[in-house]
C-alpha cells in the first residue's frame, strides 16, 4: 500500500502547531522544546536579552514570555540548534489596532558542538537532577523568579530570589513571595502557583494536509496568496468597493484554510507566505526591515488567534488580543557571536466587523 495520505488530501508544506500537556522536565532547555507559556527555556546560556531590550515600547514595562519554537535549519552548522522566542506585554491598553510595539522576538542558535549541551541528542527520560534552570543557569546567570528573564536584583530580606525589575518583585511579593520569604519551611515556595506567566504547554507539530480541492486555495506558494502588496494592487485598493470584496475574499480564505484543523495555534513555513486574515495592513517589502547583518528577512511562522483561548485572557473589552502575529527572520540566520538576535514581528488584526 502506498503512503497513508488519502488521494483526496495533499500536504501543503505548512507545519501546524498544537498545544499538548507535557511533564515539566520535557520542557527544559536540554530537551530543546517548543512550548507556550511558563518561563523561557533558554538555548544559549549566555548573552540573554535583558532590560531594557525586553521592555514594551509602549508602556516601558518588562515583557512576558509568550512562546518559543525550536527550528534548526538543515544544512547550516551554525544553526544546528536554533530557537525563536516571542515575548509580549501584559498591559491590555498596549494592544491597539495593527500595532506590534508590545511584542519582541529573539533568535538564539548554537553549533552541534557547543559549551552548553551534549553532542548527542538528550536521553528521552527524566534526568536524575533536573536542577533549577528557571532560577539560575549553568553559567551562573541569575533569572527573575517571576518571569524567568535575567534578573540580578535580590530580595533584600532573604537574598534567595532575584528579579529583573522592581515591577516584577512587587507583583511576586503580593502573589507569592510574602508567604515564603524568610520562611524556614521553604517548601511553600513551589506549591504556590505562579499565575503571572501564561499556562505552560508543549507545542507539538504536524504537517498540514488539506483536501485537494482546498489545496490550491491554501498552498503557501500559491500565486493567489496575498503576500506583499504590489503597486498594481495598491491602485486597485483605491476603489473602496473593490477593497471591501477583496477583504471578504481574504477572510473567507482564512476561515476555509483553518477549518480542517481548527485547533492550530501556529503555522510554520520558512520562506513561504503567511495566511493573512484581512487585506488591510499587509506589509510591503520595505516595511520588513533587514537584519542588522544586511540580509533580508523572510517569513518563518505565524501565531494564530486560537492561542488566545488557551492564554485565558479576557477578550470582552480591552485585552491582550491579535488577529495573527507574523514572524520574519534573517534569511542567512546569521551568527552574531552567540547573542540573542532581534527578529521582526507584524501584528494584523481582524477588520472591525469580523470575528472568528
Ligand atoms: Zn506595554
Ligand atoms: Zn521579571
Ligand atoms: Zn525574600
Ligand atoms: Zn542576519
Amino acid at each position: 500500500m502506498a503512503g497513508n495520505i488519502p488521494k483526496s488530501e495533499r500536504e501543503t508544506g505548512v507545519i501546524l502547531g498544537f498545544l499538548e500537556e507535557a511533564e515539566a522536565w520535557q520542557l527544559l532547555s536540554a530537551q530543546f522544546p517548543s512550548k507556550v507559556g511558563g518561563k523561557p527555556a533558554w538555548l544559549s546560556q549566555q548573552n540573554l536579552p535583558t532590560l531594557p531590550e525586553i521592555e514594551c515600547e509602549k508602556c516601558q514595562t518588562p515583557l512576558v514570555f509568550l512562546l518559543q519554537v525550536y527550528a534548526p535549519l538543515v544544512g547550516y552548522e551554525r544553526s544546528f540548534h536554533r530557537t525563536l522566542y516571542v515575548f509580549c506585554c501584559k498591559t491590555p491598553a498596549c494592544y491597539t489596532r495593527n500595532d506590534s510595539r508590545c511584542f519582541k522576538v529573539y533568535r538564539s542558535q548554537l553549533r552541534r558542538e557547543n559549551e552548553f549541551y551534549s553532542f548527542n541528542p538528550p536521553p528521552d527520560e527524566k534526568p536524575a537532577d533536573p536542577g533549577d534552570e528557571h532560577r539560575i543557569l549553568s553559567t551562573g546567570v541569575k533569572l527573575c523568579y517571576l518571569c524567568g528573564c535575567p534578573g540580578q536584583k535580590a530580595c533584600s530580606r532573604c537574598h534567595l530570589v532575584t528579579y529583573c525589575s522592581k515591577e516584577h518583585q512587587v507583583i511576586d511579593w503580593k502573589q507569592r513571595h510574602k508567604k515564603e520569604c524568610c520562611d524556614e519551611a521553604a517548601s511553600v515556595a513551589s506549591e504556590i502557583l505562579n499565575s503571572f506567566v501564561f499556562p505552560e504547554r508543549e507545542l507539538v507539530t504536524e504537517p498540514e494536509k488539506l483536501p485537494v480541492k482546498h489545496e490550491e486555495l491554501c498552498a503557501s506558494n500559491s500565486s493567489e496568496q496575498v503576500n506583499y502588496t504590489s503597486d498594481l494592487e495598491e491602485k486597485e485598493l483605491e476603489s473602496m468597493a473593490f477593497h471591501e470584496t477583496r477583504d471578504s475574499k481574504v477572510f473567507l480564505k482564512f476561515k476555509k484554510c483553518i477549518a480542517t484543523e481548527p485547533h492550530q495555534v501556529l503555522r510554520y513555513c520558512r520562506e513561504g507566505s503567511p495566511l493573512w486574515l484581512s487585506s488591510e495592513h499587509v506589509p510591503i517589502k520595505a516595511e520588513v526591515p533587514k537584519c542588522p547583518c544586511g540580509a533580508e528577512r523572510t517569513f518563518e511562522f505565524q501565531i494564530m488567534p486560537q492561542l488566545l483561548n488557551h492564554l485565558k485572557v479576557d477578550r470582552k473589552d480591552a485585552s491582550i488580543d491579535w488577529g495573527t502575529l507574523v514572524i520574519y527572520t534573517c534569511t542567512d540566520s546569521c551568527d552574531q557571536g552567540n547573542k540573542y538576535s532581534p527578529e521582526f514581528i507584524w501584528k494584523q488584526d481582524f477588520s472591525e466587523d469580523r470575528v472568528l
